[in-house]
């Protein structure tokens, strides 16, 4: 070897220490100082120099490996070295492309959503601004359904949810809750002067994992098996699905938080988590939990026990206010930004202020646990009978966890339940244009997983039903912004109206009873209109509700969801030609004239109908006007659910919160009526 030789061989070995870049910047400055060819071939027999090529070799292709997966590239060790070198090169640099090409996909995508997000902030900002406050969208129309990209399977059929895995009664006729076996007093802390409030570390200080394997999963249920408390939350989705879906499930322990894409382990959950969440050992804190208790039910076969509801524990304390928000702010002087409270928690990746969000709603509530459960316990009792403030709030939160969760049904009487109805004033072809209309999307929603007020949004839904439309054009022109399951079903929306309005004098009876109104005097009467069947397209009324079942799991495709029915278009098919004549002095008697002739199509039907409009030559009786002009209808746009309108809605974030709570009141009042009577109390 000459000494030219050694220095090669010297240099060469000084390449393999180090790491991978700094061994790749060296050995590119290097490489002019590498021999090539027929020296390298004579170099090689040397062990001197073969020794260190080798160890490059290797980790280059422990480093090609790495990169590009297991394709096996071994030295060859003969004369093809130096064609191998320069083929192992461009695999590097190829697969280095790839990685930067693939880095910018994501990085793209990253920016996309995150764009989406700043978009839509950016509209409902301008939307909201005029009352000084920003909302983050509650629905962001381009994301694929999660039924969908992750085979959530639902049953939305129109029967009662089964609770498979709860014990039955003797007489088989109430489900048991594991609680039922228990004890409030069982739950009640006993040495509470021992109890030191631990405040937690600053949500930047503390660990944070977002639960997405199974391996993950696995992990989170071993460190809660060796835990006393944790505090829990859940986001959920109620717009783009039938019953709702849980989107996150945000978990705290005393030192780490954890959020679980309950999307990605949907089946998952309920297997590793359903113990810790029954074992009546571990407490689990939550904030107002009425809704996640029944979503966990719902979703995971998840029955709470053991809990301690800081929304019960605030009513108890008797403080001024009872969100989150404001214990944030009372107890740890945290100002939570609530603007994603009620956000589109379907969207993935989740984004960094999202996923901030979300933790703040359990990272803070094991400490309001422990200053609370001192609050309460030095609070003086209200008198001598009554419970402890502790006691109480722990049976209040024992109450939460005994609700179970019911499947909203389709019964003939449904449409009383919609916001509205009971003081909208309507006459009985409204009326009954609103029962006809809640039927139609109740059997649309069931079928592809959406909202009732997706599939038709109760403001629309009274639009329609105050105005009467009898023709696609009529229908057309009413509607103001984008309606895509009325645009996809024109004909079939029609033929509810028309059929409706045939069935009004059934519910004239209804009409009379909203009048003198009782809430209650109408369901618990149980007032149905009476159908009367005058000729064959009357008799096929939308409103033999007591006939109608719809039973989605023979509907839905295989997979469950996507694919409608083959007869979605709701008895339509039937063109029908139909006339139909309000008479001015009874404005509530409604006559459809209705023509058979296959021969004529709804385009001249319409046709002349808009003609006829155009032209202002509507006779009296002809016109829906006339009735619209003598009965006029008092329903006030405010007094409509805004929730579940579409996100072209107009209306003010504060009532859209107004009547979500209201609905809310009112959807958990008629629950726990129901539960009432299913318990016998
Ligand atoms: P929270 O318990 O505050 O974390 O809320 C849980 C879920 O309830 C949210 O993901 C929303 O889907 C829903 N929600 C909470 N507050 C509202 C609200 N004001 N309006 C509509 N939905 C809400
Ligand atoms: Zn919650
Ligand atoms: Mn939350």
């Amino acid at each position: 070897m000459t000494k030219d030789h050694i220095a090669e061989v010297k240099s060469l070995e000084a390449l393999i220490g180090g790491s991978f870049p700094t061994n790749l910047s060296k050995l590119s400055s290097s490489s002019r100082t590498i021999p090539t060819n027929r020296d390298f071939h004579s170099l090689y027999k040397s062990d001197e120099f073969k020794r260190p090529i080798d160890e490059i070799a290797r980790t280059s292709q422990c480093v090609l490996e790495t990169i590009g997966g297991k394709k096996s590239m071994t030295f060859p060790g003969d004369d093809d070295a130096h064609e191998w070198l320069g083929k192992v090169n461009d695999e590097i640099l190829e697969k280095f492309d790839d990685s930067i090409d693939e880095f910018k996909r994501n990085r793209k995508m990253e920016e996309d959503s995150k764009k989406a997000i700043d978009v839509k902030v950016a509209e409902s900002d301008k939307r909201f601004e005029k009352h000084g406050k920003a909302k983050a969208p509650f629905h962001l129309p381009t994301i694929t359904k999660p039924q969908e990209e992750y085979k959530i399977l639902v049953d939305n059929a129109n029967k009662p949810f089964d609770h498979v895995l709860l014990e039955k009664s003797e007489d088989g006729l109430r489900f048991i809750h594991p609680l039922e076996k228990l004890s409030v007093m069982d739950f009640v802390d006993k040495n509470l002067s021992e109890i030191i409030p631990v405040k937690p570390l600053p949500l930047e200080e503390t660990p944070f994992k977002l639960v997405e394997e199974v391996k993950d999963l696995e992990d989170l249920a071993a460190t809660l098996q060796s835990v006393e408390e944790f505090a829990v939350d859940l986001e959920h989705n109620q717009y783009r699905s039938f019953q709702g879906l849980t989107c996150l499930m945000q978990i705290s322990t005393r030192t780490e938080d954890y959020i679980v894409d309950t999307f990605k382990l949907w089946d998952h959950i309920g297997p590793h988590l359903r113990e810790l969440f029954k074992d009546p050992k571990k407490k689990k804190v939550m904030h107002g939990a009425d809704h996640d208790i029944i979503w966990l039910q719902r979703d995971f076969g998840i029955y709470v026990c053991n809990l301690f509801d800081t929304g019960q524990a605030s009513r108890v304390l008797k403080l001024e206010r009872k969100s989150l928000e404001f214990l944030l702010k009372h107890y740890c002087g945290v100002a939570a930004d609530k603007q994603y409270q009620n956000a589109d928690w379907r969207i993935r990746p989740l984004p960094d202020v999202m996923t901030r969000y979300a933790r703040e709603d359990t990272h803070y509530l094991l400490y309001i646990y422990d200053v609370m459960r001192i609050d309460l316990h030095t609070m003086a009792k209200e008198d001598e009978q009554s419970d402890s403030p502790l006691v109480e709030a722990y049976k209040g939160s024992y109450d939460v966890c005994m609700q179970l969760y019911e499947k909203e049904l389709l019964t003939a009487d449904s449409y009383l339940h919609t916001y509205g109805v009971r003081s909208g004033n309507l006459n009985a072809v409204q009326l009954s244009i609103v029962a006809g209309l809640c039927e139609w999307r109740d059997r649309i929603a069931r079928a592809d997983d959406e909202s009732t007020g997706y599939v038709l949004a109760n403001k629309t839904l009274f639009d329609i039903a105050k105005d009467m439309p009898i023709t696609t054009a009529q229908l057309r022109r009413l509607l103001k912004s984008k309606h895509p399951y009325i645009e996809r079903n024109f004909d079939a929306v029609i033929s509810v109206i028309r059929r409706s309005m045939q069935n009004a004098a059934a519910f004239e009876p209804v009409v009379q009873s909203l009048k003198d109104w009782r809430p209650e005097t109408v369901v618990e009467k149980n007032i149905e209109p009476k159908i009367e069947k005058t000729g064959t397209e009357a008799s096929s009324s939308s409103l033999s509700l007591k006939k109608f079942s719809v039973d989605d799991s023979k509907k839905q495709s295989s997979s469950g969801f996507g694919n409608l029915p083959s007869k979605r278009k709701f008895e339509s098919d039937k063109k029908v030609k139909e006339e139909v004549k309000v008479s001015k002095s009874k404005p509530n008697e409604v006559i459809i004239v209705v023509d058979d002739d296959d021969d004529d199509d709804d385009e001249s039907y319409e046709q002349r109908a808009e003609t006829a409009d155009a032209l202002n030559r509507v006779s009296e009786t002809t016109s829906k006007g006339s009735l619209s002009m003598t009965q006029k209808p008092k329903i006030c746009n405010k007094e409509i659910i805004v929730l579940d309108d579409d996100d072209e809605s107009e209306n003010d974030s504060e009532s859209r919160e107004e009547e979500e709570m209201r609905r809310r009141s009112e959807k958990h009042r008629r629950f726990m009526n129901m539960k009432r009577g299913f318990l016998n109390i």
